[in-house]
């Protein structure tokens, strides 16, 4: 066991119980007592922005994390236990370049008339987060071509993140700066706290969560996720060279289902076993 560890997970549908799959009735009060240990750091990483981080901790009675990651890793928060949510600014320098110092609005202007675009709520936008609804028939491959050919001209290096929606059934495409991704904010997060592949975990479950499940930072992919995201996790992690960081929980760690929180669990304890007895 690491003498600190740091455990970065996902929300919607990997700690929260928010998909059609049932949730074992013990795990995530267990998964509260691991990360109440002092040892480990935690550190959620969601598309939601903070109010929505803030809701989904007041309803399902989250532990308080170290870090929240919000916004797709456009925006980085230290909350601790005085809640304090003070935002890192980190990467705005870099953010800014990406972008051509071109702003949001000039952004959207550029992508106005593109029918099938059509921009999400204003509480889901930022600064350097772009993001609308996209019919769920949308031909993403050829609508990303002409995105990436209008920024192209334009100087933009923008990351193009497509995720779904499913009770909504609509597809999500969130406009970041390139080096704006989960992958980005989880890696400073450990750069910022001195932690690295050997003591950090990432739990995820689908979408915007598969560059760090294909990277060569241990993760984890609850059993809850899609048989197709599976497939193209571990496509890519075997690709990339990273197919042990990659790890599918299957169920049946301490009787449990390996959904949600006892995916995560699982999938912990698979890198590191001593943690079984922190859970008890
Ligand atoms: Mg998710």
């Amino acid at each position: 066991m690491p003498e600190r560890l740091l455990v970065c997970t996902d929300l919607d549908r990997t700690l929260l119980p928010n998909g059609p799959e049932s949730e074992s009735p013990d795990a995530r009060a267990r998964f509260a007592r691991l990360v109440a240990h002092p040892q480990v750091t935690l550190a959620y990483v969601s598309g939601r922005h903070r109010a929505l981080v803030e809701q989904a901790m007041f309803n399902y009675r989250l532990p308080l994390p170290d870090f929240v990651v919000g916004d797709v890793g456009t925006t980085i928060y230290r909350v601790g236990k005085q809640q304090a949510w003070t935002r890192i600014t980190t990467h705005a320098a870099e953010f800014a370049s990406d972008w051509a110092n071109q702003s949001h609005h000039d952004l959207k202007t550029l992508l106005q008339d593109l029918p099938d675009l059509r921009l999400q709520e204003l509480s889901k936008q930022n600064d350097y987060k772009l993001s609308y609804y996209v019919p769920l028939d949308n031909d993403r491959k050829a609508l990303s071509a002409v995105i990436r050919h209008r920024f192209e001209s334009a100087g933009i290096h923008a990351a193009l993140i497509w995720s779904t929606d499913e009770p909504m059934a609509i597809g999500l495409l969130d406009i970041l700066p390139e080096c704006a991704s989960k992958l980005h904010a989880v890696e400073a997060l450990m750069h910022m706290n001195g932690f690295d592949n050997s003591n950090t975990v990432f739990c995820g479950d689908s979408g915007n969560d598969i560059e760090v499940l294909a990277s060569p930072i241990p993760a984890v992919l609850v059993a809850n996720g899609h048989g197709d995201v599976k497939q193209l996790a571990r496509q890519l992690a075997d690709e990339s060279g990273s197919g042990a960081q990659l790890y599918i929980a299957q169920g049946g760690f301490m009787g449990m289902n390996g959904n949600y929180s006892a995916g995560i669990l699982e999938g912990i304890a698979h890198y590191h076993p001593d943690i079984a007895g922190w859970i008890e």
